[in-house]
């Protein structure tokens, strides 16, 4: 272990200690040249062609990029391929096909494999099932599945036919079933009689019963039968079962359609962290070529790898980096169906060290729930086969970052902390690990021909060490290519705050116009969040934008405080949100779970008020300080800082069921109301 620590560096920088990659690593790693970012940058946009050319087309591109309509931007646009055939197909034409495509993990211990050749039997007589029952080239498909093989099979299947999926966490309700097919007018949907839920079984026809009632379309429903006689069901009108529509199909082959690469993979929503969630359209080319690379570059797969992604497919990190990346890649991706407690809280540890996995890539929540738990779980297991760790879906600071280094990473793997969104796609900032030091706190620098700029309200960049908006300036394959349906909403939702004004007009006023365009230097990305950049370019994601209290005229990240609060030990994880005073001011409220898992402590309430004044000043000290055994979280592990706003404040509470834990929004009135 190398560690850098020179004396030029600031003290009082937020981020820890630097790290270099080991050499055991950087030897082995997939990509290495330590001047990428300067060839990307001499070669953009040619240089994409690098991710392009890991991907099998069935006609080869002529033009990488096509920016007359920004910023609806066309990727590798003339040529034509098959998702579907580059995950299954092309692996069994070089010789694969019995090497393990997914192991899967089941939530009572049950194991399945299915090699490569099994992956494509299975996808390629659903695909055939689907057909007959109707589905043509660009219907769109949902899928309502839990962490199940038949997920992955169905969204190839989907793939296979030029069918795009839209797959809809299956924790979500009836009602946001309803909403996505509605929105999508999807006629067909896949789901399961239901599923295990801690050892219980949990009916998921009846919410999609439920769905389907509201919907003025009719829908063929496929069902996979998963939980047998623990939870009989019967098939009504326009419903087949799984299993039989695989008899009635064995053995056929579909060939796969060829596809513009332009044309729509899939419709993901976003996790709905900041607001309603919205429709994401993901293209076939440009986002199977970004995922594929970045899984090589940043994830460092290589087709002998086990390599484990333990987020849920119905989030976009799933789809890209549980599914489409390994599979593209041809390597074995573990998929696992239970949650890291059950039955206790060294479940995953077990699977790594079973399956000897070599690539780990999890999200901050579940490293701060490892971290609480305590070093016995994974001192258990040997996980001395893990090369690689991987971080993504919210900032995560450097004591966690340290931690899952240190006792999962057993002090030498390198760590990726991956920052990048539904719309991006793919990872868009992160350290390459055969190239970049990395420095725990912050994800690091754009990824090589990313075009990441930390702006002002003017769109000018900020000086290192300032707070401004997290913005991207040109385009990247794996980029979104509009919202369902909603070309307007995706130009003013994202692009209209830092573009120039003119050609935002043009865009609205008459879209897709063939007239010539500005400079398409004129359109620049805005992510929702901030960040901050320091001298190396290093990029630190602060937040969200609307994660800002204004405290007597004061403007404070929410995220600056929770990270005083988080570097104090025995802190597991920390919630800041503002809440409005009769007299008109705000007020900070501050929920805190502790490592031990203690209702309040006084002692960690002093250090947590020393903290922030001296890492932030008096303005900052929290009016309440809310101990909680846990915070609510998404189904995709984020907190929810939204309803925890609305509990300070005494509002009502929308609909709560994209939360993991309910429950605990009832214990923190509870506790709030005490506290009043
Ligand atoms: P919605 O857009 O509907 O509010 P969401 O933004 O939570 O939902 P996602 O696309 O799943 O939906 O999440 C992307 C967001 O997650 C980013 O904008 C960022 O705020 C956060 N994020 C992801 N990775 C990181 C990271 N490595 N560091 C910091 N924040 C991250
Ligand atoms: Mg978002």
């Amino acid at each position: 272990m190398v560690e850098r620590n020179g004396p030029d560096r600031d003290a009082s920088a937020p981020t820890g200690s630097p790290h270099s990659p080991p050499p055991s690593f950087i030897e082995q790693a997939n990509v290495t040249e330590p001047a990428l970012h300067e060839t990307f940058e001499r070669n953009w946009p040619n240089c994409w062609t690098r991710a392009a050319d890991l991907l099998s087309w069935d006609e080869e591109y002529e033009t990488v990029l096509e920016d007359e309509d920004a910023p609806f931007y066309r990727w590798f646009a003339d040529g034509r391929l098959n998702a579907s055939y580059n995950c299954l197909d092309r692996h069994l034409e070089s010789g694969r096909k019995n090497h393990a495509a997914i192991r899967w993990e089941g939530k009572r211990g049950e194991r399945r494999t299915y090699t490569y050749r099994d992956l494509y039997v299975e996808v390629n007589e659903f695909a055939a099932a689907l057909r007959d029952l109707g589905v043509e080239e660009d219907d769109v498909v949902t899928i309502y599945l839990p962490m199940i093989p038949e997920l992955p099979i169905a969204m190839l299947a989907c793939a296979r036919i030029g069918a795009p999926h839209s797959v809809v966490f299956a924790g979500l309700s009836a009602d946001a079933l309803a909403t996505r097919m509605d929105a999508a007018e999807s006629e067909y949907l896949v789901t399961c009689d239901g599923y295990y839920r801690r050892g219980d079984a949990f009916n998921q026809k009846s919410k999609a019963d439920n769905a389907r009632i509201g919907l003025e379309q009719d829908v063929q429903t496929v069902v996979v039968d998963r939980l047998g006689d623990d939870l009989p069901h019967v098939l009504g009108e326009n419903e087949c079962d799984y299993h039989d529509l695989r008899e009635t199909f064995a053995g056929e082959t579909v060939e796969p359609v060829s596809r513009d690469a332009e044309d729509m993979l899939f419709l993901m929503y976003t996790s709905g962290t900041t607001g309603e969630p919205k429709g994401v359209v993901h293209s076939t080319g440009g986002y199977l070529a970004h995922v594929a690379w970045t899984s090589r570059a940043v994830l460092d797969v290589k087709p002998d790898d086990t390599y484990w992604c333990a987020a849920d497919i119905g989030w976009i990190t799933g789809h890209s980096y549980i599914v489409y990346g390994p599979l593209a890649l041809g390597t074995t991706t573990v998929m696992y169906e239970g949650t890291p407690d059950y039955p206790d809280r060294d479940r995953l540890w077990e699977i790594v060290d079973r399956n000897a996995v070599d690539i780990f890539y999890t999200a901050p929540t579940a490293i701060r729930a490892f971290m609480k738990w305590g070093t016995d779980y994974p001192s258990r297991y040997d996980l001395s086969s893990l090369r690689l760790l991987g971080t993504v879906g919210e900032p995560i600071s450097p004591r966690p970052w340290n931690w899952y280094r240190e006792h999962i990473g057993g002090g030498d793997c390198p760590v990726v902390d991956t920052w990048w969104q539904t719309e991006t796609g793919a990872v868009t900032i992160s350290t390459l690990p055969g190239i970049d030091e990395m420095k725990p706190g912050s994800a690091g620098p754009p990824l090589p021909g990313i075009d990441v700029r930390v702006v002002d309200e003017a769109g000018e960049e900020v000086e290192p060490g300032q707070t401004g908006y997290l913005t991207i300036g040109r385009p990247w394959p794996g980029m979104a290519r509009t919202l369902y349906d909603n070309d307007d909403r995706f130009v003013t939702e994202y692009w209209r705050r830092f573009s120039d004004p003119d050609a935002v007009n043009r865009q609205l006023t008459s879209p897709h116009s063939t007239e010539s365009r500005e400079d398409a230097d004129d359109w620049r990305y805005f992510s929702g969040d901030t960040a901050r950049v320091d001298e190396d370019g290093y990029i630190t994601v602060l937040g969200r934008v609307d994660d800002v209290i204004n405290v007597s005229g004061h403007r404070l990240g929410t995220m600056e405080i929770e990270s005083a609060i988080a570097d104090v030990d025995g802190v597991a994880e920390t919630a800041v949100v503002g809440r409005s005073s009769g007299t008109g001011d705000t007020e900070i409220y501050a929920y805190v779970s502790t490592e031990s898992g203690h209702d309040s402590d006084a002692v960690i309430q002093r250090s947590i008020l020393d903290n922030i004044e001296s890492a932030i000043g008096p303005i900052a000290r929290p009016e309440a300080v809310i101990f909680t055994p846990e915070l609510p979280k998404t189904r995709s592990g984020k907190i929810m800082r939204r309803l925890l706003e609305d509990v300070a404040n005494g509002e009502e509470l929308g609909d709560t069921s994209a939360l993991r834990n309910p429950e605990i929004v009832g214990e923190i009135q509870a506790e709030i109301a005490d506290e009043g």
